[in-house]
């Protein structure tokens, strides 16, 4: 066996933008070339004139569920073959658990277990026979392979459909003999690509649950359009666009440096006064005065959809309005940004990202016509 590849480590957290970040990341300093199970440098790749991911680069602690993020055509499933070996990178490196991924490729395999978005299965098959003839492919033999197939069944739940021919199968199931294939070997990294696509809510949830599970044991890369999938059952996210890393943190951490939209206000003061001023100061946002059980305090109660162009100074802009009014104050908050705000700001163009909330503000507005 060779050595690891020595000196990959890199001397920066993930996140410090090498690369341009729309903010910063808080994820933690590793430097551990044993904590890093993957490490990816300054990856790209070309498909012609195509330039589908650039200059890529970040580090995977051991142990670590990574969600992938990102819009279709982002470089997803270009960067997850690149690790996988399937497909050989233009520029930059990458290695898993210290071995390069072009170099020591049989080192790599060894080690990765991978679910590409097709799942790609031998559909006149039984699960047994493919099980087994997966193990053989990955070179686990003797009596090895019973024990690794015995492991994958009772990780993967497939008891119950062990001598049934694949194609017999439900998605969900077939599902979960991909993941047994891509861990038949017991890996230490699962790459898993759209690992729920076409599932339905039933079987989202339970490929989900195993996913955490298998997480508990393994450094997992997950790529998903599912957000509450990421939510549920990732440590970290990256988000890739037009094939360079837009964001790099845990959920908190995207959610907290980003503002949402939204301002709750209570504020005592004549009504008519204070709606009229609102609407004034947020002119592109859109100001809904709420029933007065809302507010706690005997003020009025507003949620304020504030325009991306205010979103660094509303909270500023709204609390000098009231204290230039001499109103009284009894609440201010932003509300946290979703995981679905962080996506859309970061793969979206500035100009996208207004005329989106334009068109939101529209409907909103059309819908509390339509309501009277
Ligand atoms: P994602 O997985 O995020 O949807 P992909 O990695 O599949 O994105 O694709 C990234 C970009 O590379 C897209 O523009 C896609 O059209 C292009 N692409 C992917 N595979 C090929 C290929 N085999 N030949 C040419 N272009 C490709």
């Amino acid at each position: 066996m060779q050595a690891p590849i020595p000196g990959v480590q890199r001397a920066v957290a993930s996140g410090t933008p090498s690369h341009e970040y729309p903010f910063d990341s808080k994820v933690s300093l590793v430097t551990n070339h044993e904590l890093n199970m993957i490490h990816v440098e300054n990856l790209s790749k070309d498909y012609g004139q195509v330039r589908a991911v650039r200059s890529v680069s970040f580090d995977v602690p051991r142990g670590q569920v990574l969600g992938f993020l990102g819009p279709n055509g982002a470089g997803k499933s270009t960067t997850m073959k690149i690790l996988t070996g399937f497909l050989t990178a233009t520029g930059g490196t990458a290695s898993i658990a210290g071995f390069d991924v072009a170099t020591q490729s049989l080192e790599v395999r060894r080690r990765v277990g991978y679910l590409p978005e097709s799942n790609p299965l031998y559909m006149d098959m039984r699960v047994d026979d493919y099980l087994r003839f997966a193990a053989e492919v990955r070179g686990v033999r003797g009596a090895q392979r019973q024990q690794g197939i015995d492991r994958v069944v009772e990780a993967c739940g497939l008891e119950r459909v062990y001598r049934k021919d694949i194609h017999e199968l439900s998605k969900g199931y077939k599902q979960r003999v991909g993941l047994a294939q891509a861990m038949i070997h017991n890996p230490e990294v699962l790459i898993l690509d759209e690992p729920t696509s076409g599932l339905d809510p039933n079987q989202i949830i339970e490929i989900r649950d195993l996913i955490r599970h298998l997480g508990t044991e393994r450094t997992v890369i997950l790529s998903t359009h599912i957000l509450q999938e990421v939510e549920a059952s990732c440590d970290r996210i990256l988000i890739i666009s037009q094939g360079k890393l837009v964001a790099d943190g845990t959920l908190a951490d995207l959610c907290e440096v980003l503002p949402s939209g939204a301002l709750e206000i209570e504020v005592v003061g004549p009504l008519e006064s204070i709606r009229q001023q609102l609407a004034e100061l947020f002119v592109q946002g859109h100001v809904e005065h709420l029933a007065e059980g809302h507010a706690r305090h005997g003020g009025h109660y507003f949620r304020v959809h504030v325009p991306l162009s205010m979103d660094a100074h509303a909270r500023e802009a709204t609390f000098d309005l009231i204290q230039g009014n001499s109103w009284k104050l009894v609440h201010l908050y932003r509300q946290k940004a979703s995981l679905e705000d962080v996506f859309r700001k970061c793969t979206l163009s500035d100009a996208e990202a207004e005329s989106l909330a334009e068109r939101d503000l529209h409907s909103r507005v059309g819908e509390e016509v339509a309501h009277g």
